[in-house]
């Protein structure tokens, strides 16, 4: 099916929640999500043994608001921004379509799936990226373009992330937007560059984990006049642009300084810019697709060489644990040594189906249609629109 074709059947869909009647479609070969997680719960990425101290450094760039729906929706679903990396997943999932939730689940993600109710309680040792980042040479950090301090996403971070280091202090840096409770919201190339200033030569490896909200829905220009009156739309495509310009420029000074980087840029979850018969552009509260799938992009940086046509897009269906897995081939052993350590951590990815969790049910994939299960376990068709990938 052509892309247009595809385009133009997910315009025709009537959006509608179908009932189903349960009975005929529960058989041996249905989702249970009691199986499902206790198969997750057994899941947890090989430990890393490498040889000595690693000679690279590891980035995080977690990116609220970014999704692949929104970028459709902004026309920027073919940026050139990702053309840079080396790999480009198209159906990652990140399981909810908050903020708080998603950073912990991505700094738990050296294990399986959690229930939404589970990632409140501490997870074992083993599943934390900073732990196992830790054993493995590298010495963590943390930066924001902002405060933390709506909700509880400092605590999210440290207590039920697991990722300990404070953030920098960048408070100095003008401010280039402002985040809807009207704090500052720095931009992202001269956050990022602050923190590679104080790189030294010397410097121990370190693996930094950076969060951007410039693209989260509310934020305004410091200098905007009148931006209530700016469509969603558009200030999320300028936002975008500029956002992908900045890590472009960070990017290439993480190149000219020489030093060895693998950069890991996943979206936390999408900020729904659409929306349809079953949830309102803008709300987030049923974790659909076209909310939690998200662009995940590993790039060398100083490595290998580079694909000449761009990134080798994989298709397969991911979430967190990818990312935990990735890091820890790449701790194990520097993906800087040879092609083929890239190639075999890619090739070998831990695969999972989609499930959504927001606590009170899942959106799950079952043989190309979704569906909602709600806390009793009582089964919806979901007739989304969405374009079933697998
Ligand atoms: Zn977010």
């Amino acid at each position: 099916m052509t892309r247009m074709m595809k385009l133009a059947l997910s315009l025709i869909l009537v959006l509608a929640f179908v009932p189903v009647n349960a009975g005929a479609t529960e058989g041996e070969n249905s989702f249970s999500p009691n199986a499902f997680f206790a198969a997750e719960k057994g899941r947890i990425v090989p430990t890393p043994h490498p040889s000595g101290t690693p000679d690279f450094d590891i980035i995080i760039l977690h990116v609220c608001s970014l999704g692949w729906d929104d970028l459709d929706a902004a026309g920027l679903r073919d940026t050139p921004f990702f053309r840079q990396f080396d790999y480009l997943f198209t159906n990652f999932n990140s399981v909810t379509g908050h903020s708080g939730p998603s950073v912990i689940r991505l700094l738990r993600g050296a294990c399986g799936q959690q229930r939404h109710g589970d990632i409140y309680n501490p997870a074992p040792e083993g599943c934390y990226l900073h732990n196992m980042l830790t054993s493995a040479g590298f010495i963590p950090a943390t930066l924001l373009n902002h405060n933390g301090k709506y909700g509880t996403f400092l605590d999210d971070i440290s207590r039920l992330g697991g990722w300990k280091p404070a953030p920098m202090n960048v408070v100095e840096l003008p401010a280039e937007e402002i985040f809807f409770d009207n704090s500052p919201i720095y931009d992202d190339f001269s956050t990022l560059d602050l923190w590679a200033h104080q790189r030294t030569a010397t410097s121990p490896p370190t693996a930094l984990y950076y969060n951007t909200i410039s693209l989260h829905d509310g934020t305004h220009d410091a200098d905007a006049e009148k931006w209530w009156k700016i469509k969603r739309e558009n200030h999320y495509a300028t936002a975008a642009v500029r956002l992908f310009k900045d890590l472009t420029r960070f990017m290439d000074t993480l190149e000219r300084s020489g030093r060895k980087t693998v950069v890991i840029l996943a979206g936390e979850h999408g900020m729904a810019l659409r929306g349809d018969a079953l949830e309102a552009a803008g709300d987030r509260e049923i974790p659909l697709p076209r909310i939690t799938r998200v662009p995940f992009a590993i790039r060398l940086i100083n490595g290998q060489k580079r694909l000449p046509g761009g990134p080798m897009v994989v298709d397969a269906p991911v979430t967190h644990l990818a990312i935990g897995y990735i890091l820890s081939r790449f701790a194990d052993t520097s993906p800087f040594t040879g092609d083929e350590v890239i190639e075999q951590a890619v090739a070998t990815v831990p695969l999972t189906p989609f499930v959504a969790d927001n606590g009170e049910g899942l959106v799950v994939l079952e043989e190309g249609h979704y569906f909602l299960y709600d806390k009793n376990g009582k089964k919806t068709a979901l007739e989304t629109g969405d374009e079933p990938i697998h």
